[in-house]
């Protein structure tokens, strides 16, 4: 039987998924890394760790499969997006990875927000000005690190230094390109503007290449060790966030993938780049005819987490002992509040937020508490002020894009029906679940049968994700959640400049 193995370079592990041709999963390995904190706003990864986690992963989904007499006919890459790596002339790390997380850049970051190149930049590469975008990450370096700025041959991300070790070769996917806020999505070329404002020139970044681009002639040192043949295509695949939707069979018109984990995202995918003239989406590339539109939220499922952390000690204690997971009790609680907890309204602005607003002052706020409400109404207010969160989102993207008619969730919240189904209600939407819970790896996988001839078009992803579930949305709790949204939206703004006051009394 023919395979592919998708890889999955993710932030807190590397997962290479065997896949046969029907988008089954044959086998899987995952390895863990973790995130180093040098300084509090810093966060960076070991590149060499991160290599030797994509190299043993190959190598064990290999062995495995070739146990069984599969044959292996290619390997496709997802990674996460926004990470930079200074190398040498030599291709010697001069930087751990720094990425998505780290916000060192936070004050580049606002200056360049404010002004109107930065707007113009936007515009022209699609990425929000943020303190997780390569171009504030590089302008922070050439200021504070300027040793290695000046020494650095090229700046890199993580699937470009992983490429760069197995092929010789500096290329990077449009797709991680559109991440760094430093390339242009419309001439699918580095933009000059930014590269001028980072201080560097086009020769400082890798060849940027189609997603579905194939290469060949791995150093014989790597492929010997994964056991497989130095002609093997490798696929330089996409990031981690446009196969989300890829792998989720959400790719035609009108249709969003929403994912709640830890954090969040909606996003859609549309044939040409838009951007929106108020900064709060993204454009990313997933193939020359589609781009991802959409928003990531920090604050997800780890504000459930939190609550139940932080507020339920007995249930934790119950659950254990009857041996049901702990969200599960919770969940069941606030199911016994009625929509929209009888007015009581929560802004999840726990982590600051991203997408719509992108500030990193917000905090979270419980609004309009009276002496009804007892300690479930917080709870369900907690899941809905989740949900309003991504949903504010949806409507940004609506506005930029057209309308959205069915969703696919992912992500850890699809266990809850109850969390579930308060989305169907709160975008007044059909939420459809799909099977798959490795998308981004599925995406890459899908990406390869493209690049190989495999599928005709990636469309075809349809065939190969089984729907699980169908939530339909109750028109009534709409309405409801309705009335509790349109102030949720407003207190955002007029909190606006208490959120800042309280951040300097913390400072
Ligand atoms: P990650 O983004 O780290 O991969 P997951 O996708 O596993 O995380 O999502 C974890 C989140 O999913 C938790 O923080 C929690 O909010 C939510 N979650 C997990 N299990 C349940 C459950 N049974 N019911 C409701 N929410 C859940």
């Amino acid at each position: 039987m023919k395979y592919i193995v998708g890889v999955d370079i993710g932030t807190t592990s590397t997962k290479s998924i065997a896949f046969d041709l029907k988008g089954n999963v044959i086998t899987k390995k995952n390895i863990e890394y973790p995130i180093l904190n040098p300084e509090p706003s810093w966060s960076e990864q070991e590149p060499d760790e991160m290599l030797s986690a994509v190299v043993e992963s190959i190598k064990h989904v290999v062995a495995e499969n070739d146990a069984r007499g599969n044959k292996l006919i290619g390997v496709s890459f997802s990674s996460a997006m926004h990470s930079v790596i200074a190398v040498d002339e030599k291709g010697k790390t001069l930087t751990n990875c720094i990425i998505w997380a780290d916000t060192r850049s936070k004050e580049y970051a606002e200056k360049i927000k404010s002004s109107e190149l930065g707007h113009e930049i936007y515009m022209k590469t699609g990425t929000p000005i943020h303190p997780m975008s390569p171009l504030c990450k590089l302008c922070w370096m050439k200021d504070n690190a300027k040793d290695i700025f000046e020494k650095a041959y090229k700046f890199i991300s993580i699937k470009e230094y992983i490429f760069y070790k197995f092929f010789n070769e500096y290329v990077v996917d449009y797709s991680i390109a559109s991440a760094t806020g430093l390339f242009d999505i419309y001439e699918l070329g580095w933009n000059k503007k930014a590269l001028d404002l980072a201080g560097i020139s086009e020769d400082k970044l890798s060849r940027p290449v189609s997603t579905t681009e194939v290469i060949k002639g791995m150093r014989s040192e790597y492929a010997d060790y994964m056991g497989i043949d130095v002609n093997t295509p490798f696929i330089l695949g996409a990031s981690d966030g446009c196969l989300a939707n890829l792998g989720a069979n959400a790719i035609k018109p009108g249709d969003a993938a929403v994912t709640i984990g830890t954090s969040g995202a909606i996003r859609i995918i549309s044939d040409k780049p838009k951007n929106d003239e108020a900064e709060r989406i993204f454009s990313y590339i997933l193939t020359e005819n589609h781009y991802v539109l959409g928003g990531p939220v920090n604050n997800g499922g780890i504000i459930f987490r939190w609550f139940r952390d932080n507020f339920s000690p007995l249930e934790i204690e119950t659950a254990e002992k009857i041996g049901i997971d702990p969200y599960e009790l919770l969940t069941t609680q606030a199911s016994k509040v009625e929509p929209g907890a009888n007015g009581l309204i929560f802004l999840p602005y726990l982590l600051g937020e991203r997408a719509p607003h992108w500030d990193a002052n917000s905090k979270g706020v419980f609004f309009g508490v009276n002496i009804t409400h007892k300690r479930e109404h917080f709870l369900r207010a907690v899941l809905e002020g989740v949900i309003y969160g991504v949903y504010d989102v949806g409507r940004a993207l609506e506005e930029t894009t057209g309308s959205i008619d069915t969703i696919y969730a992912t992500g850890g919240f699809v266990r809850s029906q109850l969390w579930v189904q308060m989305m169907a209600d709160v975008f007044n939407k059909k939420v459809v679940i799909a099977e798959s819970y490795e998308s981004s790896c599925l995406g890459a996988a899908v990406l390869a049968m493209k690049a190989l001839g495999e599928i005709e078009a990636v469309e075809q992803v349809e065939k190969l994700v089984p729907i699980s579930k169908i939530f339909m949305p109750n028109r009534e709790n709409h309405e409801r959640y309705m009335k509790n949204f349109e102030i949720y939206r407003r207190l955002y703004s007029k909190l606006k400049d208490e959120f800042v006051n309280i951040e300097m009394l913390q400072k």
